[in-house]
């Protein structure tokens, strides 16, 4: 089987398993990496000092997987239902964390979708795969791989599916047929920098962390600084999302798991600031929620939406 036919497969195989989007891309670094790194430097990641200990690595894929030639990545849609879709205005958590934890719903299937790759399409090939958490600049690779483009909310954007999806890699030493970039369409829009209601956005394209509301409210450990608001968010933030022209049309996503679940349904920031810390591991059980520790959750719920 030739690179082309086992790329093709692949992608068929990643559609069956659920995958609105998906593309391939050489495992170099990716053309992303400087600007990372100058980002680093000016100091906009904040307590992410996870960010900084792995830099290099984030600019090497063979230091992940020796041998590596290609980097596959997929898109899973997680934009909220006709009927879900009102809630962005009003709920406190970000809708990426309404339903089951994203790592492992990705996970199961980029399993599944590796095991394909190195048993059937190229027996004996190695893979690695990443949702999020390991040290690949996904955005990047995704962007390569031709899944979208970087908006001016530093996000992944489909001219189709939007900017509400997941990004996972399968990391693999087979070889893939690459995909080409596609063009950025945020033109002269600006939707997204009008919308930031902290000025995290400082230029197109260039977040700096340390005033973003999903940073504050989810990595951010220590008490916040001085004058943060949190606009109504306990965790996350959607208004840049919300504001992007191209999230109004795109289609709900088709993964059951991401339909918030009734816990979250009745959700108020009353209800989250009384929860015991019992009760907050019980609510974030098997959520992307439970990386948030309790006392930050107490913590977000003192500023939360009124
Ligand atoms: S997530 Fe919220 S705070 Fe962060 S850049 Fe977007 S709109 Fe601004
Ligand atoms: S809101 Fe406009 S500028 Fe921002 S990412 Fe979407 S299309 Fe691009």
């Amino acid at each position: 089987m030739n690179s082309l036919e086992r790329t093709q497969k692949l992608k068929q195989k990643a559609s069956e398993l659920g995958f609105e989007l998906s593309g391939a891309t050489p495992a170099v670094p990716p053309p992303s990496y400087p600007s990372f790194l100058d980002w680093l430097q000016k100091g906009y990641a904040g307590e992410m000092a996870y960010l900084e200990r792995r830099k290099e690595a984030r600019g090497n894929p063979q230091a992940l997987l020796p041998g590596a030639k290609s980097v596959f990545c997929v898109g899973l849609s997680y934009n909220p239902s006709p009927e879900h879709s009102p809630l962005l205005e009003k709920h406190p958590i970000s809708c990426y964390a309404w339903g089951r934890d994203y790592h492992q719903v990705l996970g199961e299937k980029l399993e599944a979708l590796s095991d394909y790759l190195c048993r059937k399409l190229s027996p004996g090939a190695r893979a690695k795969w990443y949702v999020d958490t390991g040290p690949v600049l996904e955005r990047g690779y995704a962007a390569q791989a031709g899944l979208g483009w970087r908006g001016k909310n530093t996000l992944l954007l489909n001219r189709r599916f939007g900017s509400f999806f997941f990004l996972g890699e399968i990391l693999t030493d087979a070889e893939l047929s690459a995909d080409a970039p596609v063009d950025d369409l945020c033109k002269t829009c600006t939707a997204c920098l009008d919308a930031c209601p902290t000025g995290a956005l400082e230029e197109p394209g260039l977040l700096n962390a340390v005033k973003c509301i999903s940073y504050l409210t989810l990595e951010h450990r220590s008490p916040l600084p001085e004058g943060a608001a949190l606009h109504g968010y306990l965790a996350g933030c959607d208004l840049c999302q919300t504001a992007c022209p191209y999230n109004a049309n795109a289609p709900a996503g088709r993964e059951k798991a991401f339909e918030p679940s009734p816990e979250i349904l009745g959700l108020t920031r009353e209800t989250a600031a009384q929860m015991s810390e019992s009760d907050f591991k019980e609510f974030s059980r098997n959520s992307a929620l439970e990386r948030i520790k309790y006392p930050m959750w107490l913590r977000n719920a003192g500023l939360g939406r009124e």
